[in-house]
């Protein structure tokens, strides 16, 4: 049985189906609705969905994962929903039926807006109503979640999975996941390309051609998916007969050759590490363009043991295979809320804005300079080197400098050695840093822009609130223009830029980047090859004639449509 569906992630599975997810209950009938004991319900629920999905973010392998799921808590916090549920049930409806009606609502406010991103929205409301509904019934809020298994080739068969189930996925060993709905641009979509899970969504599949154990083989390249596989069909997929999928085809030779331009021009393709595990795509890339290590401080607190750090840092940098990786110091507070911070956090209005990146790390010099060690320590015959994040000042960069001058004195005294040359980089994704980017390029080795945080900065607008994606946009013409000063300084010193948030890896941005100067990206091991075949298209002349065309766009809009 064949059946066609959407492509959504490429690759080959051939497994066998697992367990669907169930739907959650939320149903029970009472007799009466007492208000009093549904506004318990209700609140508990929230509670309860709140925690449980910080808990799934905070598991997620990827941050688009992570992201999505703290956009569905934003939506689950927001009083004008909750002020109607509870309305709706002083008014004497069950809290199930005031959250159904307060739901669709507020679906009708995020369509009338008009606007495209506010509509999106509407999948994650879904999503949002549909958890808080399991737990008022007794279940749990990521629904349905299949048992753990140990067969490599798992295949989810679904009708559609939540944000929240599809990162839960990671842990569950499963391989491919094939979807009854979806769409290409859903956050389902986002999260299993982000995994690098083979999918296929639309498949119109019969529940009683699906059972536990038949096996299947999915395409996520040519979204086929094949129930009860003949020898032949095994054979052809297992590519002993003919070569598989696209993606594989290109990138046949494991080995990683420079990244060119049409026109002969080289650019770095790196990748952005966010745990311990290194993903085998990375082999792919030109090394590890950002090793975020918040990961090594989310349970334990700060105090993480120097030779445990050092460890972690020399493995990343070995799966790496003696490639360039560069880690990044601590990067905790505002959306990266620890659970050891949280409460210091709580006590603050804007914790975007407080204690964040180098700043926390400058007022616990001890904990900095264990970091530090750590990293000099692991960069003994690696290509390793050091980059400081949400940089605001001069004064930062040399105080940092300063402590790791310290850090690399007292290590010489006591025997060790290091990498002599280990380099210095500043994330360039403040205001304060743009302004200041002539004499940051002085003082550091390179310039790596974080577009995340610059572009909440920039617009002043929260990073972790879906109702603003469209300011916190790469697209914006003034976060474009400060990515053309950072470049420009970074120029007069000779020290070269790599992007590292999300947009070095939109294909549409691609040409403007390397127009305005920068020579490197580092985007999810997942995204690599594509980055690298989208290089490979380009010429330098058309994407500096680009980039000044978009340097005169007025709005987000014109640049869209210049780049489109
Ligand atoms: C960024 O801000 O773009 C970035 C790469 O860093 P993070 O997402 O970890 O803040
Ligand atoms: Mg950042």
């Amino acid at each position: 049985m064949k059946y066609k569906g959407l492509p959504i992630n490429d690759g080959i599975v051939i497994g066998r189906i697992r367990e669907r997810f169930a739907s959650g209950s939320g149903d029970k009938k009472r007799e009466k609705a007492d208000a009093d004991f549904e506004r318990m319900r209700f609140f508990d629920a929230l509670l309860e969905f709140e925690s449980s999905m910080k808990k799934v973010a905070s598991e997620s392998s990827t941050k688009e994962g992570s992201d999505i799921i703290s956009a569905q808590i934003m939506i689950s916090r927001d009083p004008v929903l909750s002020d109607d549920v509870l309305e709706l049930i002083d008014s004497g409806l069950y809290a199930e039926e005031a959250l159904e009606r307060a739901c669709a609502k507020y679906e009708e406010m995020l369509k009338a807006s008009g606007d495209e991103t506010m509509i999106a929205r509407c999948e994650d409301l879904a999503e949002v109503k549909s958890g808080i509904n399991a737990l008022m019934g007794g279940g749990s809020a990521v629904v349905g979640t299949a048992p753990a298994s140990e067969d490599d080739g798992d295949v989810i068969f679904a009708d559609r999975l939540s944000a929240a189930q599809i990162v839960s996925c990671k842990a569950e060993n499963v391989k491919a996941i094939v979807m009854r709905g979806g769409s290409e641009a859903s956050h389902a979509a986002v999260i299993l390309r982000s995994m690098g899970i083979v999918s296929v969504f639309g498949v119109p599949y019969k529940s009683e051609d699906i059972s536990e154990n038949r096996e299947c083989i999915v395409d996520g390249t040519n979204g086929i998916v094949i129930l009860g596989p003949t020898q032949e069909e095994k054979a052809r997929y297992s590519g002993k007969s003919i070569p598989i999928t696209k993606a594989e085809k290109e990138a046949a030779p494991f080995t990683v050759e420079p990244s060119k331009t049409k026109d002969g021009t080289e650019i770095g393709v790196f990748c952005n590490i966010s745990s311990g595990d290194v993903p085998p795509e990375a082999a792919y890339s030109d090394g590890a363009g950002l090793v975020r290590t918040e990961f090594l401080f989310m349970s334990g607190g700060f105090a993480y043991p120097e030779n445990e750090q050092e460890a972690v840092y020399a493995r990343i940098a070995d799966a790496l295979a003696g490639k360039e990786t560069i880690i990044r110091t601590m990067d905790v507070g505002g959306d990266k809320a620890l659970d050891s911070i949280a409460e210091i956090d709580a006590h603050v209005d804007n914790p975007a804005l407080g204690l964040r990146g180098i700043r926390r790390s400058l007022l616990d010099p001890d904990g900095f300079m264990i970091q530090i060690k750590a990293i000099l320590k692991a960069s003994k015959g690696r290509k390793i080197d050091i980059m400081i994040p949400m940089v605001t000042s001069l004064a930062e960069v040399k105080e940092a400098r300063h402590l790791i001058e310290g850090c690399r004195y007292e290590l010489g005294k006591h025997g060790f050695s290091y990498r002599e040359d280990i380099r210095l980089g500043c994330m360039m994704e403040t205001p304060a840093a743009v302004m200041c980017a002539p004499e940051l390029a002085r003082e550091v080795d390179f310039f790596s822009i974080g577009t995340n945080d610059l572009s909440q900065y920039i617009m002043c607008a929260d990073r972790g609130n879906p109702a603003l994606s469209n300011y916190v946009s790469i697209y914006q013409p003034a976060v474009i223009r400060a990515v053309k000063q950072i470049c420009d300084a970074a120029k007069t010193t000779g020290i070269p830029v790599t992007v590292c948030g999300e947009a070095a890896s939109d294909s549409c941005m691609l040409p403007v980047f390397l127009g305005l100067g920068v020579r490197n990206l580092s985007v999810s091991p997942y995204k690599v090859r594509e980055v690298k075949s989208a290089i490979k298209k380009l010429t330098m002349s058309s994407c500096m004639s680009i980039s000044s065309l978009v340097l005169e766009a007025d709005s987000a809009d014109k640049v869209k449509e210049i780049l489109n």
